[in-house]
């Protein structure tokens, strides 16, 4: 039997039951597929569920506001992922009449989908054959071919996705693309895969050479950049401040007014720095208290966090929001907050 057809055999006594799984519709696919980039299946399916329940359609998703996909995106990270999900769905319905692109190119051309994505479309919606090579893919392949190139290096790329390219069966794609994802999900796993019961052990080069836990290979170690927040929850005349982020991870999200530092940075320095002195312009404060730092970590970058509670007359703050206490839930804010004001009680 050759590799695929192994891989097919185990998939259909072994497969989950996910609810695109059972659908052609390449809207309910793009939407699966955009949550579960940098997202596991547990993690994502609530959010798939709540997203097709507000937004059944295409159509749906276009007539929504930026804040409402935001705000039902919020817990999930990588916001970037929503923005362009509704920017796409408007220009879908816009240039496209409310109908999904079916070829290749055109798709790969919307905004947040790259090849990964538009083969994964293109194939479960429509069985075009084109190989989809996520983590789960690149891992498999690594230790049962034994390919220790590099897989985020240009060659290990072309590597990866030649070799899934070759072994597709093209009139099976939809199958074959999700039997491979679901293998390297849950029989090749990064950690401790069950070789024992492994189908494909025989064959394996990893387990015959009993380099499974050296395959596959990474180039570029992942740096990870330090943060401090010091975020201003900030009360003039019973009104709370907030400020909608312009850019970085949480564009497009409500925060507290925030001074940022690059070191860790005593609370008089804070006080006395140039960026509390614009805020609050020689206006008096009054410091109620201060929270402990927080840490939160992220992909890219570790948040340290302070969340300090101010009462002051009105300083009338520039780009600001000024919200009662209780509406605070209604906003998009990002999981520190959320976390932060559900610990204390505000929302
Ligand atoms: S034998 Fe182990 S390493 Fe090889 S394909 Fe199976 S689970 Fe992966």
């Amino acid at each position: 039997m050759s590799f695929s057809l192994k891989i097919i055999d185990w998939f259909t006594k072994n497969k989950r039951s996910l609810p695109w799984r059972n659908s052609k519709n390449p809207y309910k696919i793009w939407l699966s597929e955009i949550i579960l980039q940098q997202t596991k299946v547990a993690q994502g399916l609530p959010f798939y569920n709540k997203f097709i329940c507000n937004y059944p359609t295409v159509a749906h998703l276009a007539k929504a506001t930026e804040n409402e996909v935001l705000k039902l995106w919020q817990g999930l990270g990588y916001y970037s992922r929503a923005r362009n999900l509704h920017y796409t769905a408007k220009e879908i319905v816009k240039k496209y009449n409310g109908v999904f692109p079916k070829d290749y190119n055109t798709i790969l051309k919307l905004k947040g989908v790259g090849t990964y994505t538009a083969s994964a479309i293109c194939s479960f919606a429509y069985n075009l054959p084109f190989a989809v090579v996520d983590g789960n893919v690149i891992r498999l392949l690594s230790r049962y071919f034994g390919i220790a190139t590099a897989f985020d290096s240009s060659d290990g790329k072309k590597e990866f996705q030649l070799l899934a390219q070759k072994l597709l069966i093209k009139d099976s794609a939809a199958e074959n693309n999700q039997a491979i994802m679901e293998f390297g999900a849950l029989q090749c796993t990064p950690k401790s895969p069950n070789c024992n019961i492994c189908p494909m052990q025989n064959s394996c080069f990893a387990f015959n050479n009993h380099l499974v836990n050296e395959l596959p290979k990474k180039s570029k170690k992942l740096k990870i950049r330090k943060r401090y927040f010091e975020f201003l929850i900030i009360n003039e005349n019973k009104k709370l401040a907030i400020q909608k982020r312009k850019n970085g991870i949480w564009k497009g999200l409500y925060q507290f007014p925030l001074i940022e530092n690059t070191n860790e940075t005593t609370e008089n320095t804070i006080i006395q720095s140039k960026d509390w002195k614009n805020l609050f312009n020689n206006k008096a404060t009054n410091i109620m208290k201060i929270s402990s730092t927080i840490k939160h970590q992220l992909t890219h970058q570790t948040i340290y966090a302070r969340f300090w509670h101010i009462s002051t007359k009105p300083i009338l703050l520039k780009n600001t929001d000024y919200i009662r206490k209780e509406d605070i839930k209604k906003y998009p804010i990002p999981k520190l907050l959320e976390k932060y004001l559900e610990k204390i009680g505000m929302i």
